[in-house]
C-alpha cells in the first residue's frame, strides 16, 4: 500500500526552484519476459528478429543523438555513441545466438538473459569507467528488448499533463526526449550534485532532487508532491500546511523573480556605496546566456569537468578551445575564471584507469591528478591559453594544499606558454593565475600562497567538509556540515586578509556564496567578488543593496568571537530580517 501520511525524503539539492506537482513514475515497471519454447525451425525466423530489433534500435539512437547535438551541443551527444557500441557489440549477438540455437527458447528470452548477465559482469568490473557500461547495455538492452516485443517504451516526450518525474535514475536519452514544459521538476534514487541528471536539471532549469536512496518504490503515479530543489526535500503527500508554506513559497520566488528583474544592470553595492563583484558559476558554454541574462559580472568559476564526463575519449586541445573561446567572446567585457580540471571526490568517475582509493575525497584528484598527468593538464592549459586571445580569461588550479603544487602547476604554464610564443600562437600574456582555496592548509597558509599568485577563490563546499570531517555528499552527517562554523569563519577571514596584505582580491565561489544570511558576513569580511549559480543573482544583488557596509563590518566583528555556528547563523539571519525580510526562507 502506498503510504497516505506525509513523508519528507532527503536528497540532494540538484537543481534549484520549488514544484507542487503530481507524480508520474518512470520506468520501474520490470519487463516480464515470458519462458517460451520453440522449435528448430524457428530459430532463423528468431535471428531475423533479432537483427531486426537491432537495426530499429540503432536508428532510434541514432536519432536521439541527432536530436541532442541539434538542442543540447555536439558534446552531450557523445555519449550515445557508447550506446550504438552496444547495439553493434557482435559477442553479445552472437552469444544471444548461441543460446537460440542450444537452448530454444524465444529471442526476447535470451536475449534478455544474456543482457542482464552481461550487465552484471560490466557492474562487478572494479574499473570506474567499465562499471559505467553497466547501465549502457541495461539502457540499450531495455530498447531492444521493447523492440523484440513490440512493447512502446514509456516517453518522457508525449506527456499530457503537468507531471513530476519519479524515477531510479533518468537516462541521458530519457532527459533529452523529456517534454520540457510537461515536466516540471524530477527526483531520483541515485546521482550526486554532479552526476548527468543533476547537470542536466540545472541546465533545463528544472528543480531536482537526486540522491533519494530508494524513493521510487515508495511511490505511485499520480501522488501529491513537493520538490524542494532549494533544500533538497522532496515531500510526499504533503499536508495542507507544508503546501500552504511551499504556496506561499513559489508565490514569493515568483514576485521576487519579477522585482528583481529591474537590478539586472545595477551594481552589486551597497547602501552606503561599497561594491563588490557579483559573478556566476558555468559548467558548459551554454550556461552563459543565462549569465548574461540575470546580469552577472562576469564568470567566477567556470568548472570544466564536465568535458571529461560520459565520454569513452579525452577531450581534444580543439574542443577545450572552442568551448573557452565561445565563453571568453560572449561573457566580452566581463573576466572569466576557468578552473582546471578538478576531477575525482564524488566529481565523477574516469576512463582514466583511476585506481579506486579508501579515501577518495582525500586522494589522487584535481591538481595532484593534473600534476603527474602532464599531457592532459597541457591540453587544457593550451587551450585555455590560446581563447585568452579572445577575452579576459583566468587560470585556477583546484585542491592546492601548498606552495610547491602552485609552484610546480605555474612551471606547466610556463612551459605551455613558451610552447605558444615558439609556434607564433597568440595569447594574453598578462593571464592572472589563481588558486582555489578549499583546503584548510591552504587557508592556514594563505600569507605564502598570495605570493605565489594573482588572486585566491575560497571553495566553501571542500573547505567545510575538509576544516570539519563532514563528507559533503553524505546525508546522514549533514547537520555537522555547517558553513557558520567559527572554524570556517576564522578561515575565511584568514584567507582573504593575508590576500589583502599582498594586494590580492579574493573570492567566493562555494554554495556559501549563495546563502543570503552568509552573505552578510561575507561582505563584513570584505570579500572582493562572489560567484553564484546565475539563478541565484538577482537574489542576492539584492541582499548586498539592502544593506550598509557599516552593519555588515559590525556583523562580521560580531560573529568572530561566537563560538557555535548556531549563534553565527542567527546574528547573521536578525540582519537579514532586519534588511530585507523578503528573502528570508522559512
Ligand atoms: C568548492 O569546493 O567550493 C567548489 C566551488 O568546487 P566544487 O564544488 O566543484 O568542488
Ligand atoms: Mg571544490
Amino acid at each position: 500500500m502506498p503510504p497516505t501520511k506525509e513523508i519528507i525524503f532527503k536528497g540532494i539539492a540538484a537543481s534549484p526552484g520549488v514544484v507542487i506537482g503530481k507524480t508520474f513514475l518512470f520506468d520501474r515497471e520490470e519487463d516480464v519476459v515470458i519462458e517460451r519454447k520453440i522449435t528448430k525451425a524457428e530459430i532463423p525466423m528468431e535471428i531475423m528478429r533479432l537483427e531486426e530489433a537491432l537495426i530499429k534500435t540503432r536508428k532510434e539512437i541514432l536519432q536521439i543523438q541527432k536530436k541532442i547535438a541539434k538542442g543540447m551541443g555536439a558534446e552531450h551527444a557523445e555519449i550515445f555513441n557508447a550506446h550504438l557500441m552496444v547495439v553493434e557489440d557482435r559477442a553479445l549477438i552472437e552469444e544471444v545466438i548461441k543460446h537460440l540455437e542450444k537452448d530454444r527458447k524465444s529471442v526476447e528470452f535470451i536475449f534478455q538473459q544474456t543482457a542482464q548477465k552481461y550487465a552484471k559482469i560490466f557492474d562487478s568490473m572494479e574499473d570506474e569507467y567499465l562499471k559505467e557500461r553497466a547501465s549502457d547495455v541495461q539502457d540499450v538492452g531495455r530498447r531492444i528488448l521493447h523492440n523484440l516485443i513490440g512493447r512502446k517504451r514509456q516517453d518522457l516526450s508525449t506527456l499530457k499533463e503537468e507531471v513530476v518525474v519519479i524515477a531510479y535514475d533518468i537516462s541521458p536519452s530519457d532527459t533529452a526526449l523529456m517534454h520540457k514544459e510537461k515536466v516540471v521538476g524530477f527526483s531520483t534514487d541515485v546521482g550526486g550534485r554532479t552526476s548527468h541528471t543533476a547537470i542536466l536539471a540545472r541546465s533545463l532549469g528544472i528543480p531536482a532532487v537526486v540522491g533519494l536512496h530508494d524513493v521510487s518504490r515508495e511511490i505511485r503515479g499520480g501522488m501529491k508532491v513537493v520538490v524542494d530543489g532549494n533544500r533538497g526535500l522532496l515531500i510526499l503527500n504533503p499536508t495542507k500546511s507544508t503546501l500552504k508554506k511551499y504556496g506561499e513559497e513559489r508565490t514569493r520566488i515568483e514576485i521576487l523573480e519579477e522585482r528583481l528583474t529591474h537590478l539586472k544592470d545595477l551594481p552589486a553595492e551597497t547602501t552606503d556605496g561599497y561594491r563588490i563583484t557579483l559573478a556566476a558559476n558555468i559548467e558548459m558554454p551554454e550556461d552563459t546566456p543565462s549569465v548574461l541574462y540575470h546580469g552577472a559580472k562576469g564568470v567566477g568559476l567556470y568548472r570544466t569537468e564536465f568535458f571529461y564526463m560520459n565520454r569513452s575519449d579525452l577531450p581534444s586541445e580543439e574542443e577545450h578551445f572552442q568551448a573557452y573561446k565561445k565563453v571568453a567572446e560572449q561573457i566580452k567585457n566581463e573576466s572569466v575564471i576557468i578552473r582546471t580540471l578538478d576531477l575525482g571526490g564524488d566529481k565523477f568517475l574516469s576512463h582514466l584507469q583511476v585506481p579506486k582509493e579508501m579515501n577518495p575525497f582525500l586522494g589522487w584528484r584535481a591538481i595532484r591528478f593534473c600534476l603527474e598527468r602532464l599531457d592532459i593538464f597541457k591540453v587544457q592549459l593550451r587551450a585555455i591559453l590560446r581563447a585568452s586571445a579572445y577575452g579576459d580569461l583566468k587560470i585556477m588550479f583546484p585542491m592546492i594544499s601548498g606552495v610547491g603544487e602552485v609552484r610546480r602547476a605555474k612551471e606547466i604554464v610556463e612551459e605551455v606558454r613558451e610552447e605558444l610564443r615558439k609556434e607564433k600562437i597568440p595569447f594574453d600574456e598578462d593571464i592572472e593565475v589563481g588558486a582555489m582555496i578549499e583546503i584548510p592548509s591552504a587557508a592556514m597558509i594563505a600569507d605564502l600562497l598570495a605570493k605565489e599568485v594573482d588572486f585566491f577563490s575560497i571553495g566553501t563546499n571542500d573547505l567545510i567538509q575538509y576544516a570539519l570531517a563532514v563528507d559533503r555528499v553524505n546525508e546522514k552527517i549533514a547537520y555537522l556540515y555547517e558553513p557558520t562554523h567559527p572554524a570556517v569563519i576564522r578561515l575565511i577571514r584568514n584567507t582573504v586578509q593575508a590576500a589583502h596584505k599582498e594586494g590580492l582580491w579574493v573570492g567566493m565561489c562555494g554554495e556559501m556564496a549563495s546563502d543570503p544570511a552568509s552573505v552578510l558576513i561575507l561582505l563584513g569580511m570584505e570579500l572582493d567578488e562572489l560567484s553564484v549559480s546565475s539563478a541565484l543573482i538577482p537574489e542576492i544583488k539584492k541582499v548586498i543593496r539592502s544593506v550598509s557596509f557599516k552593519e555588515v563590518q559590525q556583523l562580521s566583528k560580531d560573529v568572530f568571537n561566537y563560538a557555535t555556528a548556531e549563534e553565527v547563523q542567527q546574528k547573521a539571519m536578525e540582519l537579514l530580517e532586519r534588511v530585507a525580510p523578503e528573502l528570508v526562507v522559512k
